[in-house]
């Protein structure tokens, strides 16, 4: 069998050559018949200059695809398992917080027949802050999405063949790929690993990045926010006739007085805050139609050694059009 690994790198310059040289000594000791495949999600540092010498030493076994710009991981992955020619793909990161040394027992839970072995980390190390509010999240989302996400598990995990050809299948322009991963099901198998630090460079994440992530992951995988907002306005409007007979009724029995005006304040303000809400939740998925409908590429490729195409809109369009 042939494992490819599939690893998105931004700005990596500082950890990508002891990512190489460390996952190369892991997959020799298997001694399995293997390819990198490296994407550079349009990098500003020399991370491309690095993939394309590890490319001119290492031949055959080192594919890799640039981007004309930063796409994104999400593109990042697409690209790198469109590429990956193996029986099974492993996706991990340039960073080394993915160690190499679990591949060996991936490997031997893809040989019992999963489909998809998945990494689990451990929140060690994390910020105590940032793994509450990530358990809490998950514990919400979980009430909210149609497909479980878990928390602890990302990106780094195996893949056999037909688990890859499901996902690269999967056109959607807004790819949660938590989700897609989860949606497309098959035979799953999950164990858990520490944690571990980056082991140089920084992390993209920054905590805006991550609400919107969060907001990403609600809303990715169905419509039920806006089954939501219906009830909340049933609710509102059956709380709001029950006052309205309840003040009736008292100004029918103890005649009229006029009370606050700051309770009207707070309805009138709440209420809008909550029509904002709505409006707002709704503008993503419309926002979300109208990206699908242009049906851009997920991403542009700029520069590789591989076989990833450059991307002409009419191409495209023509091989959709054959589908
Ligand atoms: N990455 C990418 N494109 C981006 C951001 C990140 O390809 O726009 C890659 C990055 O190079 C790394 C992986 O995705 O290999 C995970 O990124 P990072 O380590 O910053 O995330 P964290 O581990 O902190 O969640
Ligand atoms: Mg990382």
């Amino acid at each position: 069998m042939k494992l490819s690994v599939v690893v998105p790198c931004y700005n990596e310059e500082e950890v990508i050559g002891r990512f190489d040289e460390k996952i190369r000594e892991v997959l020799g000791r298997l001694a399995v018949e293997y390819e990198l495949c490296y994407v550079d999600d349009g990098s500003a540092d020399g991370t491309l200059q690095r993939i394309r010498t590890l490319a001119q030493q290492n031949g055959s076994t080192t594919r890799y695809v640039s981007f004309s710009r930063n796409f994104g991981k999400e593109a990042a992955m697409l690209a790198g398992l469109k590429e990956a020619g193996g029986d099974a793909v492993i996706l991990m990161d340039a960073d080394l917080q993915h160690p190499p040394e679990l591949i060996e027992k991936m490997l031997d839970l893809y040989q019992l027949g999963h489909d998809q072995v998945i990494a689990r980390r451990s929140r060690e190390g994390d910020k105590p802050l940032r793994s509450m509010v990530s358990k809490l999240y998950y514990r919400a989302v979980n009430k909210w999405v149609d497909v479980e996400l878990t928390d602890g598990v990302g990106d780094f995990r195996l893949l056999s063949r037909t688990a890859v050809d499901a996902l690269v299948s999967l056109p959607e322009y807004n790819r949660f790929s938590k989700g897609l991963f989860s949606w497309i099901g098959f035979d799953t198998v999950t164990f858990d690993y520490r944690n571990a630090q980056r082991e140089g460079g920084a992390t993209k994440w920054r905590f805006g990045s991550l609400v919107n992530y969060g907001i990403d992951g609600m809303i990715s995988f169905n419509s039920r926010p806006l089954r939501v907002a219906i009830y909340a306005g049933l609710s509102l409007a059956g709380l709001a006739a029950a006052y309205a007979l309840w003040i009736i009724g008292a100004a029918v029995v103890g005649g009229v007085t006029a009370p606050g005006y700051v309770t009207l304040v707070a309805i009138i303000v709440g209420l809008g805050g909550l029509q904002m809400v709505m409006l707002g939740l709704i503008g993503e998925y419309i926002g979300r139609i109208y990206y699908e409908t242009k049906r851009r590429p997920h991403f542009l490729v700029k520069e590789t050694n591989g076989t990833a195409p450059a991307h002409h809109p009419e191409a495209r369009l023509a091989g959709r059009a054959g589908r």
